[in-house]
């Protein structure tokens, strides 16, 4: 394959490294560890896979391909974890958009259920790389809560909840409106349930860790490092960057989600990418803390347009939600977040606030994450729903383990072909009309 069938953006200006694309200013970027040295490209060279982008899936594919003794380089625009994987809210959550019975029933009986117990199992990969590993990462794990905003939403957490336990998951629980208050400190729910597997991490610091233990399993990062495209070269890859060096390799992982739109506009245009924005309180008094989410757990709501929330590990309240497609104009912009916190807790009213960040989720057309692998040795890792700190870390076994086996088994979904998005230059017209529909369904209007 040339250039020309994903063709490259190259909106990437050739700057001198270290001025491109400073982080976003989060309560993360305010907290995290130091990030490990990622000078860029100085000089071509060879390797065995080169990997683009350097968030969860693709740190945690060269995590497993470099302890495999594979040479792996990685090439990063930015710096690791400047995308989605820097910016999130921490919340480690399995599944996917469907539940099992869904996958099931869209994969056929036992491609659904292995599906399904890959959806399930994405959380233990975190919580085993945060151990194996010693990633010094602050985290917790004491679950999931999924409130449930009205009548219908009940019947669909049990539903849900059921049928993991016919899967085999334990210590779930299914909660009424008053557990949800004791352990939300909030009345804004019908009632929820509990998902044990879950927990919440501090996503810069678990991104730069990924990226330390790739480099000491012997991968090489290069940040501040943009790819513009890649062509064919006999049996391997040319990889080429804004600065002028290339790599060489027989297998090129794409890893850029929801930030592929500089690398190729015939691969975006594969995903919907809507902004998710988030704001952190200032930390909260020993009372406060008492009665806001006591047990520690992380929670999203049953809405369409949802509410995600937790404690970190400074004390802070974090809530997130959607807000507009366009980089924000001011503080204006999370209003609606900060009405949120004192609506659902009104014992903080009057709290200040004292981050504000948002980042793109990549959402494909029909709500399953993809795998492209448009020509040998070329791969490709799109599509997070929203939901990737478990999903993507698992992804990058999957994907490791593909590209050293060649089994296609190893993969959690069958290789797609890339399918374009009709009309998505419009996506901002679409997302608008699709929010007004899910504003009002969620208000049960419709
Ligand atoms: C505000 C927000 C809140 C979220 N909250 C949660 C949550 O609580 N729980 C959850 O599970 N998920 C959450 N998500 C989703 C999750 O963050 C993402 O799914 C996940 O981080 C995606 O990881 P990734 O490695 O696929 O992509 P990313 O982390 O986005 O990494 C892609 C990388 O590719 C790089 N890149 C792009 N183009 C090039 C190029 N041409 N050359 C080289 N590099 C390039 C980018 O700089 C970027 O670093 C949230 C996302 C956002 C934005």
């Amino acid at each position: 394959m040339s250039d020309s069938t994903l063709t490259p953006a190259a909106q990437f200006r050739a700057t001198a490294p270290g001025e491109l694309f400073p982080l976003a200013p989060s309560l993360w970027a305010h907290t995290a560890v130091p990030a490990v040295s990622t000078p860029a490209l100085g000089a071509s060279c060879t390797a065995d896979v080169v990997i683009v982008g350097a968030g969860y899936a693709g740190l945690s594919t060269a995590c497993h391909l470099a302890k495999n003794g594979v040479n792996v380089v990685v090439l990063e625009a930015r710096e690791p974890g400047w995308g989605g994987s820097g910016r999130n809210g921490g919340q480690i959550i399995p599944g996917l958009k469907y539940d099992p019975d869904e996958l099931e029933a869209r994969f056929g009986a036992e491609a659904g259920r292995a599906v399904a117990a890959f959806a399930g199992s994405t959380t233990e990969h975190v919580f085993r790389m945060i151990d194996t590993e010693k990633l010094a990462v602050p985290h917790v794990r004491h679950g999931w809560v999924q409130g449930a905003h009205n009548d219908a939403a009940l019947h669909t957490v049990e539903s849900r909840m059921r049928q993991w336990e016919r899967r085999g998951l334990k210590g779930a629980q299914l909660l009424d409106a008053a557990q949800v208050r004791n352990l939300l400190g909030t009345q804004a729910y019908k009632g929820g349930w509990l998902d044990p597997r879950a927990g919440g991490l501090q996503p810069l610091t678990y991104a730069r860790e990924l990226a330390r233990v790739a480099m000491a399993s012997g991968a090489r990062i290069f940040g501040q490092t943009p790819v513009t495209g890649w062509q064919r070269e006999g049996n391997a890859w040319k990889v080429n960057t804004a600065l002028g060096p290339h790599v060489t390799a027989r297998t090129v992982i794409v890893c850029t989600n929801a930030y592929t739109r500089e690398l190729s506009s015939k691969l975006s245009s594969t995903v919907i990418t809507p902004n998710s924005y988030q704001l952190s309180t200032a930390p909260l008094t020993a009372q406060q803390a008492e009665s806001v989410m006591p047990g520690g757990q992380v929670s999203s709501d049953t809405r369409n347009l949802l509410l995600y929330f937790r404690k970190d590990h400074t004390g802070r309240l974090l809530m997130g939600g959607r807000g507009p497609f366009r980089q924000p104009a001011s503080n204006n912009d999370w209003a609606h977040l900060e009405r949120a916190v004192v609506k659902m807790f009104p014992q903080l009213a009057g709290i200040a606030f004292d981050h504000r960040w948002c980042g793109h989720v990549s959402v494909t057309r029909d709500f399953l994450p993809h795998v492209h692998e448009p020509e040998p040795g070329l791969l490709i890792n799109i599509g997070c729903m929203g939901r990737g700190v478990a999903l993507e870390t698992a992804m990058g076994d999957a994907l490791a383990r593909y590209t050293l086996t060649r089994d296609v088994r190893a993969l959690p979904f069958p290789l797609t072909r890339i399918s374009p998005i009709p009309f998505h230059g419009l996506q901002r017209l679409y997302l608008a009309a699709v929010v007004s529909w899910y504003r009002m369904r969620d208000a049960g209007l419709l």
